[in-house]
């Protein structure tokens, strides 16, 4: 039995598994392997990129988490500014609001740098120091941009300056009375001369340079006070006078396209 048993086993062996029954069973073995590490790898990038996109979603989740809390703190920036103290640098004066005190005069003044910024009067004007410095940066990509240099005709103006205008017959809707005008912050500029909003903007390279510096002022943190109207602003439209507001106010008017006398109103009259 056992005999006939490895007989009939010999020779089906033969006959059934030939040499090249091998080679495909061999390439089959292969195949098969290939196979499996393929379903491996498969299965492992799936993992990795399940892994990565719950990586990006949390990521972009702390991203926007990040950028309300940052809106947050810039509204609460923007609430809580000082507008009331002299020396705060968001001072807010106004045709009936002045300075607490009448001759105010803060520490860090200091002359205006000439290399980019041309005096058309004295070759003498004093800013506080952050705003003289933000001026610097501003003429220099003015001067950039037109290979001209920034006009200042006036900074500070002291009490009995403003006086002086005054008294020589300068109209109280274009000339702050003395104690109430932005000058007397020492963060205050006139650029180029004109009286009138038409005057200024008729000369093509000025309307040019305003256009120039309604769209960049901002980021060297000056804001021009006087762009709406006499009801809105107290006085008329100036568009070569620039003040110094710091940073987030100074941003936060340009984007909401408010002047300063708008925001101020808003804040301390929500009906207004
Ligand atoms: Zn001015």
């Amino acid at each position: 039995m056992k005999c006939f048993f490895k007989l009939k086993y010999n020779r089906k062996w033969k006959e059934v598994y030939p040499k090249t029954s091998v080679f495909l069973l061999s390439i089959f073995l292969i195949y098969f392997l290939v196979l499996w590490v393929n379903f491996l790898r498969y299965h492992s990038e799936i993992r990795a990129n399940q892994s990565l996109i719950q990586k990006l979603e949390q990521e972009e989740l702390e991203r926007k988490e990040k950028e309300q809390e940052l809106l947050l703190q810039k509204q609460i920036l923007i609430n809580n500014l000082d507008l009331k103290t002299d020396s705060s640098l968001t001072k807010f004066v106004s045709s009936n609001i002045h300075f607490d005190d009448i001759s105010y005069i803060p520490e860090d003044l200091v002359n205006i740098s000439w290399d980019y910024i041309y005096d058309a009067k004295w070759g003498y004007q004093l800013l506080r120091k952050e705003a003289k410095d933000a001026l610097d940066k501003m003429a220099l990509d003015f001067y950039r941009a037109y290979e001209k240099k920034l006009v200042v005709v006036s900074s500070y103006r002291s009490y009995n300056y403003q006086k002086g205008i005054k008294n020589r017959g300068c109209p109280d809707n274009l000339c702050a009375k003395a104690w109430y005008s932005e000058h007397q912050s020492w963060l205050a500029i006139d650029l180029w001369e004109a009286t009138t909003k038409n005057q200024f903007l008729s000369k093509a390279y000025l309307k040019d340079y305003f256009e120039w510096l309604n769209n960049n002022a901002y980021k060297y943190w000056f804001h021009n006070t006087y762009q709406k109207w006499l009801e809105v602003d107290t006085y008329e439209i100036e568009p070569w006078h620039w003040r110094y507001v710091w940073v987030e106010l100074a941003t936060y008017l340009h984007e909401n396209s408010l002047t300063f006398a708008e925001y101020y109103n808003k804040k301390n009259n929500p009906k207004w």
